[in-house]
């Protein structure tokens, strides 16, 4: 599930889902590439345990993995055994061999081998698309492709397994786990080893390491609950902070804010469209008698009335609220583009497995708006939006990103995508006509729409290379209809708006996570939960007073400032504040003061010199009101 998708669940959460025949022509080579591997993986553990049970091995962003289910724990300590037999399987130079079957022979086939998993798999296949077979050496998988011709396609020092995991058949905690072997593979060894140095540069960046080292955030399982973050007060600064760009650069474009309640009747989900489908997603709902009052858990004494119970879940995203506010007055075609915005907290049911530092959790708060237009000013609104994402991503230094537009398949209308051909065509063409005209780098992926509208997935690159998916961008044709909303257009008539569903800055869980790694910790500036610290070389009082009256300073014009006026040398207090990531340090001594000057020194980048007091405390603030 992304996370960052403020309207949508990915149905099938953690478990892969199926891909149509047209989708798998479009896989590039490196997934291909990937995916044989799962075969040559899948090939070796066979050989190597030949009791094993297959489920299944698709190619994923990182690499590709296999599930197996065996009595034999996997341990890293296996992985030079198996990934020496995959070498052996890629030097046998075997070719992938494709044949159909009938339901009835891969039925057999499978139940000759004892390979339950294969059973229920086959059984997804639709009725009438063919089933296919891939074999390579003496290795037979149920499969749709595609694969590279030959395991010798592949380099044998290209691969690389990278970790063992319990997965959940299907991804449901009511199946049987399984060992789930993760690995890699690229083209070349060269390719293999430039991303295992770029995988060192992001363990040393995690996340995680870095929020605890800072204070930043918390997690505590005991009490608050696992995937909950607490938010420190450092990590609070950067939360503050964000929600002050998004609420200025929002006011600027002509939003306005609106607050909603974190829960909702059962109806709310139901009109959605989210209950009853994506149910295993949300929280279990809490149940209300009529009058308040928590429903009795136990048999209600004879004679009592019934009790009507309401369901209320916690909301796993805002839009509905939001529609509600559209609602809750009367709309005119003069009150339109109407734009609500909210930093709204979502809840979602990942499974424990599932969750990972701030990346995956199951609270968050989003930089969600909404915005009801008519189809003659989307693309006007649509353009707005891209020029907000390019924005922030000048702020936050981000100079490789790329948009990708899902749009509709035009003969699945009706089934995949809500039936409304000509609005289809219409907004895709304006949202294409604007991504060429802004200028921005996008690709376009048929078929992968969501139901009720194209959608636009932002993907950014940190600093160091690494790709994360931060935002989504929506038009919704179809929800607004099922809520009923509607305005006065001007010639009297009812009519529904189109609705954008955005999120910049996704969620602060998230999108922290990423500026943290981002910027290894050293924010810049603006954002830095600590951005000056006052530092003295000696004690001497007229020194002090010095050092305190700059502190003063600062705080009045709102800049986070500290004092370190103890009797440590000079060096260790340095050397706290660089452990720290403060900032901006000023160093301040006897001669320092006689001259009216404070010695500068930046995070990681030494001493910068001296500058006159007044200077550099209008150069902090001027720079912190410019977000540099
Ligand atoms: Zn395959
Ligand atoms: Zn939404």
């Amino acid at each position: 599930m992304n996370q960052n998708d403020p309207s949508q669940f990915d149905a099938a959460k953690s478990d892969v889902q199926r891909k149509t025949l047209e989708q798998r022509d479009q896989i590039d080579e490196l997934a291909r590439l990937r995916h044989s591997c799962a075969h040559i993986l899948a090939t070796a553990v066979l050989r190597l345990w030949p009791d094993a049970q297959l489920d299944i091995g698709p190619w994923t962003d990182e690499g590709f993995y296999y599930d197996f289910d065996l009595q034999h724990r996997f341990t890293p300590d296996d992985f030079p055994k198996i990934e020496e037999e995959m070498r052996k399987i890629t030097k046998e130079n075997q070719v992938f061999e494709k044949s159909i079957k009938t339901r009835d022979e891969a039925r057999a086939h499978f139940e000759a081998k004892g390979q339950r998993f294969k059973l229920e798999r086959l059984a997804d296949i639709p009725e009438g698309e063919a089933i296919s077979f891939f074999q390579n050496g003496e290795f037979v998988d149920l499969c749709a492709g595609p694969h590279v011709m030959r395991t010798g396609n592949v380099k044998p020092g290209a691969i690389k397994l990278l970790r063992v995991a319990s997965a959940y058949f299907r991804g449901n905690e009511k199946n049987p786990q399984l060992q789930r072997l993760y690995g890699t593979a690229f083209k070349t060894k060269d390719d293999l080893e430039n991303w295992i140095k770029l995988q060192e540069e992001a363990k040393k960046r995690d996340h995680r390491r870095i929020g605890a080292e800072m204070g930043l955030f918390a997690f505590d399982s005991d009490y608050v609950g696992p995937g909950l973050a607490l938010w420190l007060p450092k990590g609070g600064v950067l939360v503050e902070e964000l929600e002050r760009l998004a609420k200025e650069t929002e006011f600027q474009a002509g939003y306005v804010r609106v607050r909603t309640p974190h829960l909702a009747k059962e109806k709310m989900y139901k009109t959605s469209g989210h209950l009853p489908y994506y149910a295993e997603s949300m929280f279990p709902p809490m149940e209300l008698a009529e009058d308040g009052a928590p429903a009795a858990t136990e048999a209600a004494p004879a004679g009592a009335p019934p009790r009507h119970v309401e369901r209320y879940y916690l909301k796993a995203m805002n839009c509905p609220h939001h529609h509600r506010i559209f609602a809750a007055e009367p709309r005119s075609y003069r009150d339109l583009p109407l734009r609500l915005a909210e930093y709204g907290t979502c809840y979602r049911y990942e499974q424990s497995g599932e969750l990972f530092g701030l990346m995956r959790v199951r609270s968050m708060n989003m930089n969600d708006a909404h915005i009801y237009c008519t189809a003659e000013q989307f693309a006007e609104e649509f353009r707005a939006v891209n020029e907000m994402y390019l924005k922030y991503f000048r702020i936050f230094g981000l100079d490789r990103y790329q948009m990708r537009f899902s749009t509709h398949d035009p003969s699945r209308l009706g089934q995949k995508f809500v039936n409304e051909p000509e609005l289809w065509k219409k907004t895709e063409d304006m949202v294409r006509q604007v991504l060429i005209e802004s200028g921005i780098n996008y690709i376009e992926v048929p078929n992968e729409a969501a139901f009720y509208g194209p959608k636009i997935d932002v993907q950014v690159w940190s600093a160091i290379g690494r790709e994360f998916t931060i935002a989504t961008n929506q038009v919704d044709f179809a929800v607004p209809a099922r809520f009923g909303l509607t305005y006065r257009d001007r010639d009297n008539t009812e009519k529904t708006p189109l609705c954008i569903h955005r999120a910049p800055l996704g969620t602060h869980e998230r999108f922290i996570g990423f500026l943290i790694e981002h910027y290894a910790g050293n924010f810049p500036l603006w954002l830095a939960p600590e951005q000056v610290r006052v530092l003295t070389i000696g004690e001497e009082q007229p020194l002090l007073d010095y050092a305190k009256g700059i502190v003063q300073e600062l705080r009045s014009q709102f800049v986070r400032v500290e004092g370190d006026f103890g009797s440590n040398p000079i060096k260790a207090k340095i050397a706290d504040a660089e452990k720290a990531r403060v900032h901006t340090m000023l160093v301040i001594g006897l001669r320092d003061l006689e001259a009216g000057v404070v010695s500068v020194r930046l995070h990681s980048k030494g001493p910068q010199g001296a500058r006159p007091k007044a200077e550099a405390i209008a150069g902090i603030v001027s720079d912190i009101r410019e977000r540099r």
